[in-house]
């Protein structure tokens, strides 16, 4: 840029397009909106021929992050969000409306609860929650204004292995469309678009990104669906940031390393702490898919443990309101995720102040062992 002055250059010297550099990775499109040459290339967008015009309608890392889990799973496409939170109101609003009904596992992750159970109401959807280890209770539940299965592949602290078969069925039956939560499986051990789930949604904050550090959320499915459910992204501005998205699709790259191994490793501390006498039960679910079975394990101490003790003795590994890292962490339901939850319900669903729930890690699995193992044992009382 000639002929302008100093102040004028600072403003553009560094917005020359750099679009024609051949990076490796993608670079980070750090940007709220886009440019147009001339008004006929602004058409150009609003006829589908230019993919972008402002980041809360779409991004090329927030596409990339969408594309990527899509094929992860085997779906014809995807749309990142802000959080597993917006994701999941999307999805359902993708599908449910003011006066519609949706039947939900009851042992679902706190958030999807609460977001389900409180605030659908406020949209006029009302959800009816039941076991979904038992077909008939949710036979039973199904109404003529129902249009949605809810429910996680694998639960939540409990571990229970989903019969995705028999919702999709159920779904086919009713004409009734399904929505599965993946977070704690992930597409490398379970893909449940393949199995005929209509929508597969994700807090990437947890496994996909793999690192704890960003908060995120993908949803994929159909494209008829997914446009919809990116409508919903676009009108409730639950849009991810360009960065966060650049993060979550460089941790997916390591995904199929991470969880080999965290599974191998959890595999191994199940099967150990099966074993121990100072545990009065082991939650890890079995035959999951031939990939492996996750990566957290619950564990319930037996009464001669202090579970303060216990917690206080874990050494490096942290105490972590979260799972999926790469670092193994404990988690407490019953003072963390599930402590808005009636007592009642609490009990129904097995938790207790004695449930500890582990997000095993990538370390070397004897080493995460002996860190529990000891800590079982100075909390003896
Ligand atoms: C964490 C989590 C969510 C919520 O995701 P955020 O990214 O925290 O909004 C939903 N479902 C499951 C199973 C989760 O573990």
């Amino acid at each position: 840029m000639k002929d302008v002055s100093f102040d004028t250059l600072a403003v553009h010297q560094s917005h020359k397009n750099k679009n024609n550099f051949t990076s490796k990775a993608t670079p980070i499109f750090q940007t709220s909106s886009f440019s147009f040459k001339n008004l006929d290339e602004l058409e150009s967008y609003f006829e589908g021929e230019s993919p972008y015009l402002y980041t809360r309608y779409g991004n090329p890392n927030t596409d990339e992050l969408g594309s990527a889990v899509a094929a992860l799973e085997g779906a014809d496409s995807g749309v990142a969000s802000s959080s597993g939170m917006s994701a999941i109101l999307a999805g359902v609003l993708a599908v449910a409306k003011n006066g519609d009904h949706i039947v939900a596992c009851d042992d679902l992750y706190g958030g999807t609860y609460h977001l389900l159970d409180a605030e659908l109401k406020n949209f006029g959807i009302d959800v009816t929650f039941v076991s979904f280890a038992n077909e008939q209770e949710i036979r039973d539940a199904i109404r003529e204004n129902t249009k949605l299965l809810y429910t996680e592949s694998i639960t939540n602290p409990f571990l229970r292995a989903e019969n995705i078969k028999m919702l999709v069925n159920l779904a086919k039956e009713f004409n009734l469309a399904t929505m599965v939560d993946n977070t704690f499986a992930t597409p490398y051990v379970l893909q449940p678009y393949l199995d005929g789930v209509d929508l597969v949604v994700h807090s990437a904050t947890k496994y996909l990104g793999g690192h704890s550090d960003v908060s995120a959320g993908v949803i994929v499915g159909s494209e008829q669906l997914i446009q919809s459910a990116r409508q919903k992204v676009i009108s409730l501005g639950a849009n991810l940031s360009p960065f966060e998205a650049w993060l979550t699709c460089r941790g997916i790259k390591t995904l199929a390393l991470r969880m080999e191994r965290q599974n191998k490793n959890a595999q191994f501390i199940a099967d150990q702490l099966n074993q121990s006498t100072h545990i009065e039960k082991v939650y890890y679910p079995k035959k999951v898919s031939e990939k492996g079975n996750g990566a957290v394990v619950t564990i319930e101490l037996s009464s001669n443990c202090n579970v303060h003790t216990f917690f206080a003795s874990l050494g490096w590994i942290k105490i972590v309101p979260s799972l999926g890292g790469v670092e193994t962490s404990v988690s407490y339901p019953s003072g963390t995720s599930h402590r808005n939850l009636p007592s009642e319900a609490q009990v129904k669903l097995g938790i207790n102040a004695r449930v500890v729930r582990i997000s095993i890690g990538i370390e070397n699995q004897t080493e995460i062992l002996d860190q529990l193992l000891s800590a079982i044992k100075t909390s003896l009382r």
